[in-house]
């Protein structure tokens, strides 16, 4: 029997409603499509697809959820990384209005799938985008604008007075409440969506790291104990890949952002950090994001290590961040601390494509990919079904490697970041 791969030390993994382990993979067995990787991509693609009527296999090299998707802050944040004003530009408009129209989508199937499934993973309605200086409240306001054009109502602007309601902190000026953003227990969420799946006859294989994926018309996808032959493959690996498809590796790079969660809070402590229980994301370069979670317990996350990995003392990097937006929680224990790697890309859109007629790749959502991932998935089992429209258009954009190649790319995007966190610092 192969040793088990233990979950991260996250407070999510902590409070997950299912411990079962899943076999790994001993055998030859064939699968109308095999998703490589049990996150939101893979588990996501996998649930459309069994709805649908496939035989689906997800092999996972460690655990249900143990990359980004077990580890997030929990905030389904509507449309992508960069907005679609920036597809527009760069596309043009039939484009933009392409993807636009499904840049909201994420978040419902999430709603839907909750209530279908009856799902606990403590969902909460609202997000807010914090504004720090002017330019960032002229944004966010332009940002309302735009997405309203797309469609999206429940936007709404918050002043300096209308911010200081919704967050006990005095570091904004305001702010941009997204009424249908929302936060989740994510890794419930996930193992909510595996239990679905799982009920429709789909089969999860923990430790079962994919070592090889032959590129043939049916594809062979090796692990060291056992082998899936599919009519489809999904590559849904995303940060945790390891060069497993180089060329895809090439054009995207993990990153790392940190989280706490403090000690449960006493019930009047808790609500008086965000009255009305959403959750927050500030407007700078390096966010922050945060929210109570539905122990009362905050839940802060910061920063970005460029390349992925932690720093030293998660704890010692994320306490400073947030005093200074709550200084009235000085000093409060933490009971977990982790981290975790995201995909970025240069231009901050999602990869969608094909490594061959058969062998699908979804990847870089670039730090928002809770609603994202939904969508996707969504997306690729309307492709495997022949109705590939909507996931062609997201492989019309172009994407390109990082400058500096391989060994220059995490300081030179390092750079460009503290250049960006200065503009932020000073408001310009
Ligand atoms: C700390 C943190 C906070 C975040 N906060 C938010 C947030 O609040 N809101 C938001 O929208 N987004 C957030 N994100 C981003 C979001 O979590 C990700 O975009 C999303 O979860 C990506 O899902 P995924 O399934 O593509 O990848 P992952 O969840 O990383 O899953 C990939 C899986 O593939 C497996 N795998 C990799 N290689 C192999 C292999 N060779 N064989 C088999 N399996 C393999 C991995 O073990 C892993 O389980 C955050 C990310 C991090 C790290």
């Amino acid at each position: 029997m192969t040793e088990r791969t233990p979950h991260t030390g996250s407070y999510y993994a902590a409070t997950r409603h299912d411990e079962n382990d899943r076999p790994s993979l001993q055998d030859h067995i064939e699968a109308d499509v095999c998703i490589v990787g049990a996150g939101f991509t893979g588990i996501s693609s996998a649930l459309h697809l069994a709805e649908a009527g496939f035989k689906v296999v997800v092999l996972e090299a460690a655990r249900i959820g143990f990359g980004a998707s077990g580890r997030n802050g929990g905030q389904l944040v509507n449309s992508y990384s960069r907005d679609i004003d920036t597809i527009e530009r760069n596309y043009g408009a039939e484009l933009g209005k392409a993807l636009g129209d499904m840049a909201f989508e994420g978040g419902n199937i999430i709603r839907e799938r909750i209530e279908k499934y009856n799902i606990d993973c403590d969902y909460k309605p609202g997000g807010i985008f914090a504004a720090f200086n002017k330019k960032q409240m002229l944004e966010l306001t332009e940002q309302k604008a735009l997405w309203e054009r797309y469609g999206h109502t429940g936007l709404e602007l918050l002043n300096q007075d209308g911010i200081r309601e919704q967050i006990n902190s005095n570091v904004y000026v305001g702010g941009l409440l997204d009424h249908t953003g929302a936060h989740i227990h994510p890794l419930n969420l996930l193992l909510g969506e595996v239990a679905a799946f799982e009920s429709l006859g789909g089969v999860v294989y923990e430790d079962s790291k994919v070592t090889e994926v032959v590129r043939t018309d049916a594809p062979v996808v090796k692990t060291a104990h056992g082998q899936v032959t599919a009519k489809y493959v999904l590559m849904a690996g995303n940060a945790y890949m390891s060069g497993l498809i180089p060329e895809l590796a090439a054009k995207s790079m993990p990153c790392g952002t940190q989280i706490v969660t403090t000690e449960v809070l006493p019930d009047d402590v808790a609500e008086s950090l965000i009255p009305n229980g959403h959750c927050v994301e500030d407007c700078n370069y390096k966010l922050d994001y945060y929210r109570v979670t539905g122990d009362n317990r905050l839940l802060y996350g910061g920063g970005v290590t460029y390349g992925g990995g932690d720093p030293a003392s998660i704890e010692n990097f994320i306490r400073g961040h947030l005093e200074n937006t709550f200084p009235q929680l000085r000093g409060v224990k933490f009971d977990y601390a982790w981290g975790g790697d995201f995909l970025l890309t240069m231009s901050r859109l999602p990869q969608f494509g094909r490594l061959t007629p058969s062998i699908y790749y979804v990847q870089g959502y670039s730090g928002h990919g809770v609603t994202t991932t939904h969508l996707a998935g969504r997306l690729v089992a309307e492709a495997m079904k022949g109705h590939a429209e909507r996931f062609d258009a997201f492989g019309q954009l172009k994407h390109f490697p990082f400058p500096g190649g391989r060994l220059f790319r995490v300081p030179y995007t390092a750079v460009g970041a503290v250049y960006y966190g200065l503009r932020d610092k000073l408001g310009i």
